[in-house]
């Protein structure tokens, strides 16, 4: 999992700090996830409680009706894992770990979390970095197989070389700006109330200090959630309103204290 989330884009971000363009077509990037996704349920325990995992899925659907751009075939997953994190794979998958339903004390909290890494895949986020790494990190051969044959292989061989490199995907601050900005709008419009996006990052705040071993790995993947704060508080205070919390989150919540305990992130 490690080499997963070990991330070497700083140089491709030097070199090419303005590029905006896409080498991926959507049907590679979708293609490139789900290769990546088979790699990471290899790697990962996934929670497979179907209540939890249901639940998770249907939070998941309503959000990603309301996502912008090409229609993915996006899919919800549960890593059984105690740390603070969520992630997305370009084309669809996203992943969230135990370890937020425990620290969110509402649903409309999750609902920010995934809403956040739906935002991710809907804004093809992946799309440019995989351009920028391919153009920085993987020469022009490989560079050529992308650009003269749309077909599977060459997204498989970009896929793997991915994969067997270690590389992979770190969203920019712009990024992960913007996947706040448009993830903000994607809870809202599926229903549930702004502040919920909020309300995630003071939760992480308070674990950093109690805890900070639980939110290490999502600091080392996101920008400091005090920057974020300010920006969305303003934002996500504007006409409030919209679910904030659901008998079916405190069942599952419930639920998860009565199983055994999430596992700890490997450390490789
Ligand atoms: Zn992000």
């Amino acid at each position: 999992m490690r080499a997963l989330v070990t991330i070497v884009l700083c140089a491709a971000l030097v070199a090419y700090p303005h590029a905006q363009f896409s080498l991926v077509s959507v049907e590679q990037e979708i293609e490139i996830g789900q290769q990546a996704n088979a790699q990471v349920r290899k790697e990962v325990p996934e929670l497979r409680d179907e209540q939890v995992a249901g639940y998770i899925r249907s939070l998941g659907r309503r959000l990603a009706q309301q996502a912008s751009g090409p229609k993915y075939p996006y899919t919800f997953s549960v890593a059984d894992y105690r740390e603070i994190n969520a992630f997305a794979l370009p084309g669809g998958p996203v992943w969230i770990h135990r370890g937020v339903l425990h620290a969110a004390t509402n649903e409309s909290q999750v609902a920010g979390v995934l809403a956040h890494e739906v935002a991710h895949i809907a804004q093809r986020h992946a799309a440019s970095q995989l351009t920028k790494a391919t153009v920085a990190n993987l020469g022009l051969g490989l560079l050529g197989a992308v650009l003269g044959n749309g077909g599977g292989a060459s997204a498989a061989q970009v896929a793997a070389s991915f994969l067997t490199n270690g590389i992979f995907l770190k969203f920019s601050r712009d990024d992960e700006r913007e996947a706040d900005a448009a993830g903000l709008q994607i809870l809202r419009r599926a229903g549930w109330d702004g502040r919920g996006m909020v309300e995630l990052f003071e939760v992480l705040q308070r674990e950093a200090k109690r805890n900070p071993g639980s939110v290490e790995v999502f600091f080392s993947s996101h920008p400091s959630p005090q920057d974020r704060i300010a920006r969305l508080q303003a934002e996500a205070g504007r006409g409030g309103g919209g679910t904030r919390d659901t008998p079916q989150f405190q069942a599952i919540k419930a639920r998860l204290q009565k199983m055994a305990p999430p596992r700890a992130m490997p450390r490789h």
